[in-house]
């Protein structure tokens, strides 16, 4: 295997009857079992094999649908449910499901509520992480904290996301701060946030903030 660019690349032999052998790990991670139909991208000097498509690649979780900021825009407005959050045996039969899959798929915590107003997600994390590709949350940041910040990083937080439109109509989005956070460092993710306003400067500290802690 090489890396060029954080994409590894590997060797791979072709056998007699033009079969391409595969590492296990790499076919069982991409659902490319025996049965299974995948496409080819047919480039100029290159072909690119896409995943199985019949493998769960990516979970979506709503852990509430609760949230601390009242945007005006917010489709939240627009119904009257209750809010709710996941018991833990709800939560404990979607682990048990994603468990028992032929290969780990993406989870991400999100949805129409704020998953950090969840008073058990750093658990919830830590419970599905080990059968997981990658852990993603999706947040407002606002409830964003040094101490949650370890605490989510320790429970195998691979990816946080602050995407939200605040209630100025503003959008705020920054994606993938880790990422950002990792490949140009504190100064990058500053400049990225700059252009946020006065009205989330507090979210884009604490989104700072846990990139400092993702950093060490
Ligand atoms: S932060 Fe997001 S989910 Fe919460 S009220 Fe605002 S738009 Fe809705």
């Amino acid at each position: 295997m090489s890396v060029a660019e954080n994409h590894p690349i590997f060797s791979v032999k072709v056998n007699e009857a033009g079969c391409l052998l595969l590492p296990a790990d790499i076919a069982a991670r991409y659902g490319l079992l025996p049965g299974a139909t995948v496409y080819l991208d047919v480039e100029a000097n290159s072909l690119r094999l896409r995943r199985s498509t019949a493998q769960l690649s990516r979970l979506y979780v709503e852990p509430t649908n609760f949230c601390n900021l009242n945007c005006t825009m917010c489709i939240r407005n627009a119904w009257q449910e209750a809010a709710g959050w996941m018991s833990k045996d709800v939560f404990s039969q979607v682990v048990e499901g994603v468990r028992h899959l032929p290969s780990p798929p993406s989870v991400c915590f999100s949805g129409f509520g704020e998953p950090l107003s969840h008073p058990a997600i750093t658990e919830m994390i830590s419970q599905i992480k080990p059968f997981c590709q990658q852990v993603e949350l999706i947040t407002n940041g606002t409830l964003l904290n040094e101490e949650n910040s370890r605490q989510l990083l320790e429970a195998g937080l691979d990816v946080a996301v602050a995407n939200c439109r605040w209630k100025t109509g503003k959008i705020a989005s920054v994606t993938r701060f880790q990422p950002v956070a990792a490949a140009c460092g504190r100064k990058g993710l500053s400049s990225a946030l700059e252009d946020v306003g006065n009205d989330v400067r507090s979210a884009a500290a604490n989104v700072l903030r846990h990139a400092d802690v993702s950093l060490g």
